[in-house]
């Protein structure tokens, strides 16, 4: 373990025990489901989407600390940013948890978010870590609105 998986590893339970932006979002336009039937996770993610821009975002749901923790500092990050902005992010995530030859200085600007690296190490947590991103994309593509990472 060097510091920096520990600050990571610190990250990860504290949003775990702590999840920012939990609970229903009244005025969300954009309501979707997320399970993961591997692990046995489960969020449902709202967004409000005022014109191009995430105007606001929240979740509810179970699952294990990655799942949970992902979620948390998906919402934090996302809100106020424009559509093709937070795709582009999630193009960034989805690269950090699932690409080979990962350059692991790509996740100087994905800030907090680079908490989430660790889990390449362990690939069936990959999709507790994609699952409030997978949600995220169908709500700003307009797709189907439940979200399986099966
Ligand atoms: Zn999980």
């Amino acid at each position: 373990m060097n510091d920096l998986q520990d600050l990571y590893r610190e990250v990860i339970l504290d949003h775990n025990r702590t999840p920012r932006n939990f609970g229903e979002l009244e005025d969300a336009n954009r309501v979707v489901e997320g399970v993961n039937p591997l692990c046995g996770d489960r969020i449902t993610l709202y967004v409000k989407i005022d014109g191009d821009t995430v105007e606001d975002i929240s979740f509810t749901g179970t699952g294990c600390a990655i799942s949970v923790a992902s979620s948390s500092l998906m919402t934090e990050r996302v809100r106020g940013i424009s559509r093709q902005d937070n795709l582009n992010l999630f193009n960034k995530v989805h690269d950090m948890l699932t690409a080979n030859d990962y350059d692991s200085r790509k996740a100087d600007d994905l800030e907090k978010l680079a908490a989430l690296s660790g889990v390449r190490e362990y690939p069936t947590r990959i999709k507790c870590a994609s699952l409030a991103w997978h949600a995220l994309k169908n709500a700003l593509t307009d797709s189907s609105d439940n979200v399986s990472t099966e």
